[in-house]
């Protein structure tokens, strides 16, 4: 049995429970080889983001040639990404590679309001990225800055922004409810043909830092291990639902997730 191998590409949280380390240890649980390249380094901790350190892009291109033309990777996620330049240098680098199974984890703004993502960059995100991405994961905030919606609250509204972001590229698209209120959390995964609903029993918690980057670590993991999309994301919501349902309890802010659970 060969192992399988995953690359996150994506910004570091210090306090371990968001960006590259969540992607890592995600990863990690689910079996696959983690690799990774840093695109920021944040100085961060539950209570909030105190620092932002972006890496100029030609060094983002050199971890990624480092990485791609000797390891290679079965998938590949991104994450936070912060500004244009580093987002035309990891679709250029996509590319020339040809790397398969790319998840698309719109990062923008830091459960605390910290920007992750410029806003001048937005456009990039779309342009550049969505067109490349076997899966999409946005909240429904981003997916409100990504399709210009004004408000996505209805099932109706998140199909018809899955819709839209399908039709600008993505292969799939999954709409995570996680911000909306009611006593279920429900996904929506659109493959161009047919709607899939995925529910889970809202667990009320403040301790979800880090869900987003782990829910689409968790999917990049599972299409590297040659799970189809729909399984994958399955198994990423389980993995997610365990995860905020048994809170580590650190920190004195926005605790992490457990990976563990
Ligand atoms: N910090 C980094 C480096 C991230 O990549 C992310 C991912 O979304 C976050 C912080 C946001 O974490 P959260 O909004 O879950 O607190």
């Amino acid at each position: 049995m060969s192992i399988k191998k995953a690359l996150t590409v994506a910004g570091s949280d210090s306090g371990g429970g968001a960006g590259i380390q969540a992607d890592l240890k995600t990863f990690q649980e689910l079996g696959v080889y983690g690799m990774s390249v840093l695109t920021a380094l944040t100085a961060q901790n539950t209570t909030g983001v105190y620092g932002v350190h972006p890496v100029p892009p030609e060094f983002v291109a050199q971890q990624m040639d480092a990485v791609l033309s000797d390891l290679g990777t079965n998938a590949v996620k991104t994450g936070m990404l912060f500004d244009s330049a580093i987002i035309e240098t990891v679709a250029r680098k996509l590319k020339e590679y040809g790397v398969p199974n790319y998840v698309l984890d719109p990062v923008m703004v830091a459960k605390g309001g910290a920007p992750l993502l410029l806003q001048e960059a937005v456009d990039a995100m779309k342009e550049h990225l969505l067109p490349l991405a076997m899966v999409v994961t946005p909240n429904l905030p981003e997916a409100e800055l990504l399709t210009g919606m004004e408000k996505i609250e209805t099932h109706e509204q998140m199909r018809e922004a899955a819709r839209i972001l399908h039709e600008w590229g993505a292969q799939n698209v999954v709409i995570k409810g996680g911000h909306s209120t009611g006593d279920f959390a429900t996904d929506l995964l659109y493959d161009g043909r047919e709607f899939v609903e995925l529910s889970a029993a809202r667990f009320h918690t403040e301790h979800t830092h880090g869900t987003g980057c782990t829910f689409a670590a968790a999917i990049t993991a599972g299409l590297a291990s040659g799970k189809t999309v729909r399984e994958a994301v399955e198994q990423a919501k389980q993995f997610i639902t365990a995860a905020i349902s048994h809170p580590l309890g650190i920190g004195h802010g926005h605790g992490p997730t457990n990976h563990w659970a």
